[in-house]
């Protein structure tokens, strides 16, 4: 026999691997200011590269998409053409061999489908819609649009108080944001392309924690305590609900010259910030820090007011000229299963708002079940972990890797002591005297994909008990609709269902957004709703108001583009943190953060930013 040899990697292999991680994190970076038709031509032709040329329409019909791609990006194309890559890429992913060709094919339908209108702009006007949208790409990424490069070359010039006056033009909330915002913005970041996306939430929390002068209502000496304000206009506004996205819209319409009101049925405003993310994340003094601020802008809050509990929208609508309904997803979700009555079962909105009211439920020595994989879940396992259970467990239908937590919350789960149950569904909570004893769980199979996400399915496997003396439910909330139904708003699946511009159908001058509108979703999202819902209702009573910062942002500073690693804010240990309700996050350096900010690539003047427009100074 021939001796064999010991295969090592070549040179030529290791530099298909850097090509590889190259690519990888290209696709990753700087997506969402490309061009989806130079994107989906760019993935047919590697596509065709992979392709061994065996069936005909892979080897046949790859090339011909390409091709029909390269002319619609010509300005070549008319809408004969249109159908024909439709039709081809249809005809791969129906019958090529293997998945380089079908999933090719399936590409090019998904591309065809979601960005129909940037297809149409190439072939009717020559030209592509997408950029002109997107032009920076952090920006395009956070739902509010705050100027990042801005703030960010703000911090780098040592003008924190500045930087928060930026960030306030698009969101009132830049301690929040601070703390807790899931920085979407930092996904698309450019800076990707070299090493890794720049720390922008890091940064914004060495601003504010660097400026706190421009939190505080009565420092003269803060340019950030006096934005823009345009004259009164005599217009009274009724916002219902005090959380982000009702506070969003009360602060713009304050700053618009209108009079908003706050109609909020707790005692404290806030919303899920106060009421659902625990203060190991967002201490409630500076909660209250951001809203002292806030409210001395020219809003008036009505705490303990519920609507229609205590005034009706009917009431409203004739006392205001226009309604904003912003109350958010509180009406908790059940799990639908026997023995879920049981002393000791908690639904999550339940026990946050225990915290949210400074009631600390006591755990002691407790084993403790979470039903659920989002972040909520996540909050609700390391709360119990503070509130001295022994031992707390996560059971998860899917894989682990399936959750929909943010993975730094599961990992922080993790690290402090949660144990994650996955496959594994809930099928009864074991109860003895009317005391939950344990939770029965049905193992699961992963399976066939459903809507994007693999679907569990029951194992051919006995079902487990796990004893517990708590099951907390985290599986998600919906809107407490029956009073909004009974004053005519249209609920659909737990939703308020608004139009385009947030209008409600059939109640003229009212609107609607935040979680109420969207279902749960984040703090950023709603600060956007209420961001829009601003613009619209302002337009709504005759007016074009703009929102402006009158300030100047810092040239490029250059140099910064070599590869350099990303300085990430500290944390405490977790064996420390496990004990108590302290801030589990700190604060970038001001070494650190100089760096940091100096890793911004400056999309804003550089890239499609310096063709078609990296910043406006008003909206
Ligand atoms: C446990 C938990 C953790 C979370 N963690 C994060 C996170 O880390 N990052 C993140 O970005 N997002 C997080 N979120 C989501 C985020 O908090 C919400 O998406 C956001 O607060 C929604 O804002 P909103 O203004 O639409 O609604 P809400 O914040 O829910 O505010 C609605 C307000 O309306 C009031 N209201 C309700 N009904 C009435 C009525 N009939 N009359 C008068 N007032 C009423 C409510 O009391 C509440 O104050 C978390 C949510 C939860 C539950
Ligand atoms: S608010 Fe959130 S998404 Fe927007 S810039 Fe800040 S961290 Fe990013
Ligand atoms: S490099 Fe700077 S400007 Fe460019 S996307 Fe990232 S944060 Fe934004």
């Amino acid at each position: 026999m021939p001796l064999m040899e010991i295969e090592r990697p070549t040179a030529a292999q290791a530099a298909m691997a850097d090509v590889r991680e190259e690519l990888a994190r290209r696709a990753r970076s700087g997506s969402a200011g490309a061009c989806p038709v130079e994107l989906a031509g760019a993935l047919v032709g590697l596509c065709a590269a992979q392709s061994c040329g065996k069936c005909v329409p892979c080897r046949v019909g790859l090339a011909q998409m390409a091709a029909l791609i390269g002319r619609i990006l010509d300005g070549g194309a008319d809408a004969a053409d249109l159908r024909t890559l439709e039709r081809t890429a249809r005809a791969a992913y129906e019958s090529a061999d293997c998945a380089i060709g079908y999933e090719a094919g399936a590409a090019v339908l998904r591309a065809l489908d979601g960005h129909a209108a940037d297809f149409a702009s190439h072939v009717e006007r020559g030209r592509c819609a997408a950029g002109s949208r997107e032009a920076v790409p952090c920006r395009s990424g956070c739902p509010a649009h705050v100027d990042i490069p801005g703030y960010v070359a703000l911090v780098h010039a040592d003008r924190p108080a500045d930087a928060v006056r930026l960030i306030r033009k698009d969101n009132p909330f830049p301690l929040a944001c601070a703390l807790i915002c899931e920085h979407p913005c930092e996904v698309p970041c450019r800076r990707g392309v070299v090493d890794a996306p720049v720390g922008i939430r890091g940064l914004k929390r060495y601003a504010v924690e660097r400026a706190p002068e421009a939190f505080d209502p009565a420092s003269p000496a803060s340019p950030a305590a006096a934005p823009f304000r345009h004259p009164a206009t005599g217009r009274r506004v009724a916002v219902v609900g005090g959380g982000p996205a009702g506070l969003t819209a009360a602060y713009y319409l304050a700053l618009m010259g209108h009079a908003p009101v706050v109609f909020e049925q707790r005692d404290r405003l806030g919303g899920m910030m106060r009421y659902g993310i625990p203060a190991y994340r967002f201490p409630r003094e500076e909660l209250d820090r951001e809203l002292g601020w806030l409210l001395a802008q020219g809003i008036e809050a009505r705490t303990g007011v519920s609507v229609p509990g205590d005034v009706t929208l009917t009431a409203l609508r004739e006392e205001f000229d226009a309604v904003y309904l912003a109350v958010g997803a509180h009406a908790e979700k059940r799990l639908g299963v026997p023995g879920e009555d049981a002393e000791g079962v908690l639904s999550a909105v339940q026990m946050l708002r225990a915290i949210g009211d400074g009631l600390q439920p006591d755990f002691s020595g407790e084993r403790v079940a979470v039903v659920g994989g989002g972040n909520v879940a996540m909050d609700v396992a390391r709360s119990a972990v503070r509130l001295g259970a022994a031992s707390v467990t996560v059971v998860y239908r899917r894989r682990a890797e399936d959750m929909t937590a943010q993975r730094e919350e599961v990992e922080g789960a993790i690290a402090e002591g949660c144990d994650i149950l996955a496959l594994h569904a809930p099928l009864r909570v074991v109860a003895e005297g009317g005391r939950v004893t344990g939770l029965e769980v049905q193992p699961q199979v992963i399976g066939a994909y459903d809507r994007g996400r693999p679907k569990p399915r029951a194992a051919d496997a006995p079902p487990v008990t796990l004893p517990c003396d708590r099951v907390l439910v985290a599986i998600g909330q919906g809107v407490d609709s029956d009073g909004l139904i009974d004053d005519g708003v249209p609920v659909e699946w737990g939703r308020v269902v608004a139009g385009l511009f947030g209008q409600v159908e059939g109640l003229p001058g009212v609107f609607a957004g935040g979680d109420c509108e969207t279902g749960p979703a984040t703090v950023i999202r709603a600060i956007a709703a209420g961001k829009a819902a601003a613009r619209n209702i302002d337009a709504h009573l005759g007016f074009s108001h703009d929102i402006r910062f009158d300030g100047d942002i810092p040239a490029p500073a250059g140099g910064g583009c070599g590869p350099c690693g990303r300085a990430d804010a500290p944390e405490r240990p977790a064996a420390e943190r496990r004990g108590d309700f302290a801030p589990v996050e700190g604060c970038l350096t001001d070494e650190e953060a100089a760096q940091e900010s100096g890793r911004c690539l400056r999309c804003d003047r550089f890239g499609l930013g310096a063709l078609r427009g990296g910043r406006s100074l008003s909206w």
